[in-house]
Formats: structure tokens, C-alpha cells, sequence
């Protein structure tokens, strides 16, 4: 029953996926959904690794770190997409082939290595608190800059979550303008992390390449918080 349900609902959001994309015009190859399974068992996770899902995605370095090592075999593809703390920094780089919550200059320091490189979101904070994590739009320019000065990060583009309690989608289309800014920066960094269960549709119509998806598909989380 749980198992189908899980199967049930990827193959629902993956169709939902399908259709907006072509509805707006956009090939639904283009799209890399992330399956976001925090606080879900790492049984889940490989549920979800047998039904054909290759990127998850974790906000918790601690949950993060124990789920990779633990299903290590499966060869997925891990997502950080958490605040994340400077001293952490270096842990993380070593189990996330992508980071999306760069937002502050002391965490690209933190980030900086000589040896290897991994892939990264600069994350915009779309509110006036601070606590949702993100760099202000003020303050982009400056951060983007920053990485591209910094060896051992490869900067993909922007990410961002929608306020909470307004429309979705003009915070979605202010992202999109965001993103031309930091094209001039760095030309390459032309994707957007963005769209969540309840947006994902207004996320595709306003250019998202990269689909952070969590209860929509794993069900409600056991200790949501
Ligand atoms: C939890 C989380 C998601 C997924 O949220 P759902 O509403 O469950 O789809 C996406 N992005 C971030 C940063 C998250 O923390």
C-alpha cells in the first residue's frame, strides 16, 4: 500500500510535470526534479532510487551525510538545500554533487578548495527576514561575483522558495529577472532551483530548470518541521 502510494504520486507529480512544461512551450527533458526527502528513512530514499529517481535532495547536513553513506550502492545524486553553517561546509561538499543554499560570503570561503569542484546555487531571499536564508537582491551582484572568484565551486544559477502567504508565481518571475543580472557576471549560470509541492506549476511557467519537490511525492513527512 505504501509503496504504491509512493509510485502513485511520483508517477502524478511526474505527469503534472509533463504537462505544464508542454502547456508552456518547454521540453520536460530540461526539467531535473529533486526529490526532497527529509526526514523520510533512508528505505524510502531507495524506494524512490528503484522507481527511477537519480537526484534527492536534504536540508539537514547531519540526515544528509548518515543517508548517503548509507545508500552509497545506489550511485544517487544528492541535493543540499538547507541553511548551511560555515564549519559545515567542507562535510557537506564531500556527499552533495550540488549545493543550493550559497547566500553569504563567509560560506563561499568555507566552500573554497583547490582540488575538486562542485556545483552550486546562489540562493535570493525574496523576503525582508533573514531567517529564510538567501542573499538579499541588494546583495547579489557582490555574492556572484564572489563565487566566480572562488576556486572549487561552479556556479549553475539561482535558487529561491516563494514568501510564504503570497502568489507564487511574480516571486518566480522576480528570480527570472534576478537571473539575467548574473548572466552578465557568469554566462553560464543560466538555471533556476525553484518550485516547491504547491508551486511547481507557476515554477515551470516563469523558467525553473530545477524542481525541488517534497510531500507531493513522499507523502506527508513523519516529523515535519
Ligand atoms: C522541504 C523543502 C522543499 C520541498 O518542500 P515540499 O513543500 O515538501 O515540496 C523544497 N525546498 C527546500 C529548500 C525545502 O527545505
Amino acid at each position: 500500500m505504501a509503496v504504491n502510494g509512493l509510485a502513485d504520486r511520483l508517477a502524478s507529480v511526474r505527469a503534472s510535470i509533463a504537462d505544464v512544461a508542454r502547456d508552456a512551450g518547454r521540453d520536460p527533458n530540461e526539467l531535473t526534479t529533486i526529490v526532497v526527502t527529509k526526514f523520510q528513512p533512508a528505505s524510502l530514499v531507495a524506494q524512490l532510487a528503484h522507481l527511477g529517481v537519480r537526484d534527492v535532495g536534504e536540508n539537514r547536513h547531519q540526515e544528509g551525510q548518515a543517508k548517503a553513506a548509507e545508500l552509497a550502492p545506489l550511485g544517487l545524486r544528492w541535493h543540499f538545500v538547507g541553511q548551511l553553517q560555515s564549519k559545515k561546509a567542507k562535510q557537506v561538499r564531500e556527499y552533495a554533487s550540488v549545493i543550493h543554499s550559497v547566500d553569504r560570503p563567509a560560506l563561499v570561503d568555507a566552500l573554497r578548495s583547490d582540488e575538486a569542484s562542485v556545483d552550486c546555487f546562489v540562493q535570493v531571499n525574496l523576503t525582508d527576514d533573514p531567517a529564510r536564508g538567501g542573499v538579499p537582491p541588494s546583495e547579489l551582484e557582490a555574492l556572484v561575483t564572489h563565487v566566480a572568484d572562488t576556486p572549487g565551486l561552479r556556479l549553475l544559477g539561482l535558487m529561491a522558495v516563494a514568501p510564504l502567504g503570497e502568489p507564487a508565481r511574480p516571486a518566480f518571475a522576480q528570480v527570472r529577472v534576478l537571473s539575467e543580472r548574473i548572466l552578465r557576471i557568469v554566462p553560464e549560470a543560466r538555471n533556476l532551483s525553484m518550485g516547491m509541492s504547491h508551486d511547481f506549476r507557476e515554477a515551470i511557467l516563469e523558467g525553473a530548470t530545477h524542481l525541488r519537490i517534497g510531500s507531493a511525492i513522499t507523502g506527508n513527512r513523519p516529523d515535519a518541521g
